[in-house]
């Protein structure tokens, strides 16, 4: 059994006692009503520090956050003009090996220049090359490449006619190209990095998400190599599959995920949701950031086809421009929000300059979602964003860039919402508020410690400072800084 004394439980000022017995948490309050014999327990003093319920990412892509690691990150590299490409792309020409060679996080919207396959074909790349779009969707890549995956002549063609390459088939194949030796090793490294931060629970939120990838996390969960607890979001084309699939604390099924095409016209989308919601009865997430995909799929499931909708949960997935007092007579109990406010620092010097294409006002506007009544979770799309929970945090209350800029806004959140938005609201995003998401007796004990008492920051800059010290999963302690 642990005990935790001293904690302060945000945002609540007095501190208490949390006992914690295998992973169920059996008693909060003062220490002098517990009456067990010191012995039996392993005493953790909080220093009247806060203790939060773990963070839930609650929208984040396991299996390629781990395989990034072994992939080159070109987020910080500014290509403007397609000379930029050829001059960093010149230290990889002439090797000689058939070990593909990845990038990650590169971005070709500042390039004013078409952009094809023979410009990739003329940079004298003799290795297999991947270069993935910082939104994870594009690739760009050479001839060789797509031969090398077994495209044949018209595949080719086709990808070289719609370039960069937006297909499943090559999502597929880069997939079956990662499961290799180093996997093991970084699955570990990734496993850590998710620990120091405090996550205590994953919702896996790939579009393609199959019963095999469900089987490989069930096989490191069970392993021990992977901490975390897992809600799994099946594919839209996989859940057939799925109906064998039996869920426990450690890995469940959560809503299916979508990801309609942004070409899909008002119609098409409504087809797709009336064809799957009218033989499932599963809870459902979609993929969209746009406004225009936002709105026919809230128009489609709110107004057109309210009979299949029932009360499952409907998942606004990025909600990236989501403009809540244009909707807010949707602001329903079951439709819920995920935000990925690390994307304000990330990628927000990106939304400044492209203001005409941005709504930038609105994009992640959390202050007008709380203030209109909707439901908001956090998601990091780890790794299209950086899972650093506190540098979220910090720029969605100051939605700060990277560069130091401000990305305008309606109002400003507060800090108890963003962690309410990163636990409990995410919970309830997956049905599993009961178990998960706030520190109460009876619910699951996953919890960390942080090393500041959060109702004490004198600014916003102090929450770049704040570091867990202790992750507790399921009652056990899995991370402890020294
Ligand atoms: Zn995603």
């Amino acid at each position: 059994m642990k005990l935790l004394i001293n904690a302060k439980i945000f945002p609540f000022i007095h501190s208490k006692s949390i006992l914690i017995k295998n992973n169920i948490i059996k008693f909060i309050g003062d220490l002098d009503d517990i009456n067990i014999s010191s012995k039996l327990l392993d005493i953790i003093d909080c220093n009247n520090n806060s203790v939060l319920p773990g963070f839930i990412d609650s929208h984040m892509h396991l299996f390629e956050s781990i395989s990034n690691l072994e992939s080159i990150d070109l987020s910080e590299k500014q290509f403007t003009n397609l000379e930029d490409i050829r001059m960093y792309f010149k230290n990889f020409a002439d090797q000689k090996s058939d070990k593909i060679l990845k990038f990650h996080g590169f971005e070709h919207r500042n390039i004013n220049q078409n952009i094809n396959i023979k410009f990739f074909d003329n940079l004298n790349i003799y290795r297999p090359i991947i270069i993935k779009h910082r939104t994870g969707h594009l690739i760009f890549t050479n001839n060789k490449t797509l031969s090398f995956f077994g495209f044949d002549k018209n595949e080719i063609e086709k990808y070289s006619n719609e370039y960069p390459i937006n297909s499943k088939e090559i999502h597929k194949k880069i997939y079956k190209s990662t499961t290799h030796h180093n996997f093991d090793k970084n699955i570990r490294l990734y496993n850590s990095r998710l620990l120091k931060y405090g996550y205590t629970t994953l919702v896996e939120a790939g579009a393609m998400n199959d019963v095999g990838k469900f089987k490989t996390i069930q096989k490191y969960i069970n392993n021990k190599i992977i901490d975390q607890n897992i809600c799994y979001m099946p594919g839209s084309e996989e859940i057939k599959n799925f109906s064998e699939i039996k869920n426990n604390r450690n890995l469940y099924l959560g809503p299916t995920k979508f990801l309609l095409e942004e070409k899909y016209d008002f119609n098409k989308v409504k087809y797709i949701l009336r064809k799957y919601l009218e033989s499932y009865n599963n809870d459902a997430a979609f993929h969209a950031i746009d406004s225009e995909t936002i709105h026919k799929i809230i128009f489609n499931l709110y107004e057109e086809n309210k009979d299949i909708l029932k009360n499952r949960i409907i998942r606004i997935e990025h909600a990236t421009e989501f403009i809540p007092e244009f909707y807010k007579n949707y602001n329903k109990e079951n439709l819920h929000l995920i935000f990925n406010p690390n994307f304000i620092y990330d990628h927000g010097d990106f939304y400044l300059n492209n203001q005409d294409d941005f709504d930038i006002k609105n994009i992640f506007n959390m202050y007008e979602s709380y203030k209109y009544g909707f439901n908001f979770g956090i998601g990091t799309d780890s790794p299209f964003g950086n899972n650093n929970p506190f540098l979220l945090i910090f720029s969605a209350i100051t939605r700060s860039t990277k560069n130091g800029e401000n990305l305008p806004g309606k109002g400003q959140i507060n800090l108890k919402e963003i962690i309410k938005a990163f636990t409990i609201n995410n919970a309830k995003s997956i049905k599993k508020e009961r178990e998960i998401g706030s520190i109460k007796i009876g619910k699951n004990a996953d919890l960390i410690i942080l090393n500041k008492n959060l109702s004490k920051l004198k600014n916003h800059n102090e929450i770049l400072e704040v570091k867990v010290i202790h992750t507790i999963i399921n009652g056990e302690s899995k991370y402890r800084l020294n």
